[in-house]
């Protein structure tokens, strides 16, 4: 079965090795990208399965960043996951309004990260059924 490609853009490098670690511990392939408009770049080339999608980064925020992707037709379909320390009311509707499928809570925990990214990703025994 192919691995899941997922396409992270994150900014922060210990945050990036540990969601990376994560991630292809359980068998997912990751491309990281540490700022929006190369992360851009690699999705339209890439057509990952998932995009994890820091919120605060440098000189474009995660909300461009979804916004962006969305505005990208090939890339509409594909699940954004924000991540973000912001704790405030009213982030998560920020987020969902931007074009993200959902939300992730920094820091993030590692027992808990790979099955609520899984939640967005469609089920292995739907791929490549006749
Ligand atoms: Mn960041």
């Amino acid at each position: 079965m192919k691995p899941h490609t997922i396409l992270l853009i994150e900014d922060n490098e210990q945050n990036r090795y540990l969601a990376t670690f994560l991630l292809e511990q359980h068998g997912f392939k990751v491309v990281a990208a540490p700022d929006g408009p190369q992360g851009i770049e690699t999705a339209t080339q890439l057509r990952p399965d998932l995009i994890l999608l820091d919120i605060q980064l440098p000189t474009m925020d995660g909300y461009a960043v979804a916004r962006a992707l969305r505005q990208i037709q090939p890339l509409r379909e594909i699940p954004i996951v924000a991540v973000t320390s912001y704790a405030m009311v009213g982030d998560r509707e920020k987020c969902l309004a931007a074009g993200c499928s959902g939300y992730i809570e920094k820091p993030i925990n590692p027992d808990t990260f790979v099955a609520e990214i899984g939640k967005f990703l469609p089920p292995p025994a739907s791929q490549g059924a006749p």
